[in-house]
């Protein structure tokens, strides 16, 4: 059992002020697998303190020593590789080969791209005799949901640290050993002492007294909707600048010249993956009605087919959600889904067959859903698709932006013309075509309720940069 009851305060690993923990759960066995701190005002208040202190001279390192520190961070990373694997699947009960190839080589990617991207940024550009500047913000918060733990930490992380600003980080209290395997790599990689700080706990303890702090200049989040507004109000009191990533309800939308086979074996797929449990899942796949019965027929080939299972056995597409809170929220989806008239095409209430202890949900399709049902408007948050049908491609459009979310849509067709039609009509901050997949140089973000800013790459870093003009820079 993890034992990790410190908090990482100005380069040492310190007791907590409240003298409390918190047990993190296994989903897979639903045993208790480590101890966190269960952090307070205090710690925030000394993190805060520790990275003020330092802010000035990060600040002002150059850009070279910044790079440097990123790729040794990058390469220390990679010396870590078996641990953070192991802990992403005990914590998030990630199937064990996924932990490998999504989990940690996200998160390194993020590392090297900043180290990268630093190049193509302006941070300091004459117009005339003025000078115009861009410098890092200062203290900066970090918050984080438990769906990536090595991702959305990173991304962050990779951001800062190239901008030159100090943090304190407060990750998830479900997934938090990912974190302290990243403040150890950042020990070894000799990030100086005060640039990364971190406080575990939960929310209300931690992240709170961190997004109301006067010394905090800038909070990043990634979570819930309801949390990113609680973190914009304490933010609003000395108008922070606030970066948040929230929740989607991402459209997939199929023409009708797609291989049907292929293309509903990517959209189980979009809405699988990570067990469901991803802010960007494709769970609502729009198809056309000229080929609804074959579609509908290969989608369900294509879910039958989903292995879930132990995630440290190899092989499996999903393991459990991440809680028991996580598992009840998604049976109560799948049963307003019944109740509201959708057609159960596979899955529904319940546990899969063999799998009667851990977080375990069986991978669920509906067919018949209206783009008003719940299950069409709510993120859920676990392995739960809705087939939506469409008469042409202008109604497919009006029904994929006809949600509260924009953070990311597909495309799947053969016809590219009208393929680039559709994605630049749709309202997401990415849409993705033919299964291109997500490039850490591209920017990262939503549009509507699904937050405010971007992230990855440059756009990441610009986040924690402040933008200053000295008119007369270079008047003789
Ligand atoms: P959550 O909002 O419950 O928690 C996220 C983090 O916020 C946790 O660290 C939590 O402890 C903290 N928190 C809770 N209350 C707080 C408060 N009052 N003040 C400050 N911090 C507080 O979200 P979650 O359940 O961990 O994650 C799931 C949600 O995250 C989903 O809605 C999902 O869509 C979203 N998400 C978005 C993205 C994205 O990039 N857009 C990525 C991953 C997850």
């Amino acid at each position: 059992m993890r034992q990790d009851i410190k908090q990482y305060i100005n380069g040492e690993w310190v007791e907590s002020h409240s003298g409390q923990t918190l047990d993190v759960i296994n989903p897979a066995t639903e045993e208790v697998m480590g101890k966190i701190a269960a952090g307070n005002k205090q710690d925030v208040d000394d993190a805060v303190a520790a990275a003020k202190k330092v802010y000035v001279k990060f600040r002002n390192t150059s850009l070279e020593e910044r790079k440097a520190l990123l790729e040794r961070i990058a390469d220390e990373y990679e010396n870590r590789k078996e641990d953070l694997i192991d802990v992403m699947t005990d914590e998030l009960g990630s199937p064990i080969e996924k932990s490998e190839s999504v989990h940690y080589q996200m998160g390194l990617n993020h590392f090297r791209e900043a180290s990268k991207a630093i190049d193509s940024i302006q941070f300091e550009e004459r117009r005339g005799d003025d000078l115009v500047i861009k410098e890092a913000i200062g203290v900066s918060g970090l918050v984080t949901p438990w769906n990536f733990p090595t991702n959305q930490t990173s991304l962050k992380l990779a951001g800062a640290f190239a901008a030159g600003s100090p943090v304190v980080l407060k990750p998830s209290e479900e997934t938090p050993f990912a974190a302290i395997i990243l403040a150890e790599i950042f020990e070894k990689a000799g990030v100086p002492k005060g640039v990364f700080n971190l406080v575990n706990g939960d929310g209300q303890s931690v992240g709170d007294p961190l997004s109301s702090h006067p010394d905090v200049r800038m909070m990043s989040f990634t979570g819930s909707g309801p949390t990113g507004r609680k973190i914009m109000e304490n933010s609003a009191k000395d108008f922070k600048k606030v970066s948040l990533e929230l929740g989607g309800k991402s459209p997939l939308v199929v023409l009708d010249d797609v291989d049907i086979e292929e293309a509903a074996k990517g959209a189980v797929a979009k809405f699988v993956q990570n067990t469901g449990q991803v802010c960007t899942a494709g769970t609502r796949t729009l198809v056309p009605e000229s080929i609804k019965d074959e579609f509908i027929a290969a989608a369900k080939k294509a879910i039958e087919n989903v292995k879930v299972g132990n995630p440290r056995e190899a092989g499996q597409d999903a393991g459990p959600v991440v809680s028991k809170k996580q598992f009840d929220t998604v049976q109560s989806y799948i049963q307003k889904g019944i109740d509201e008239g959708a057609t159960l095409l596979h899955g529904g209430v319940g546990k899969p067959d063999g799998l009667e202890k851990g977080y375990f949900v069986k991978p669920t399709l509906f067919t018949d859903v209206t783009n008003d049902m719940t299950i069409a408007q709510e993120e859920i948050f676990g392995p739960v698709g809705t087939i939506i049908t469409y008469k042409d491609l202008d109604e497919a459009i009006e029904i994929a932006n006809d949600t509260i979310y924009g953070l990311a849509a597909y495309v799947y067709g053969k016809d590219l013309e009208r393929v680039r039609e559709v994605a630049k009509a749709l309202e997401a901050g990415t849409v993705e075509i033919n299964d291109a997949g997500r490039k850490p140089n591209l920017p990262f973000g939503g549009y509507k309720q699904s937050g405010i800013g971007r992230e990855w790459g440059d756009y990441g870093i610009e986040e924690f940069l402040e933008i200053k003009a000295i008119p007369g820079y270079f008047k003789e």
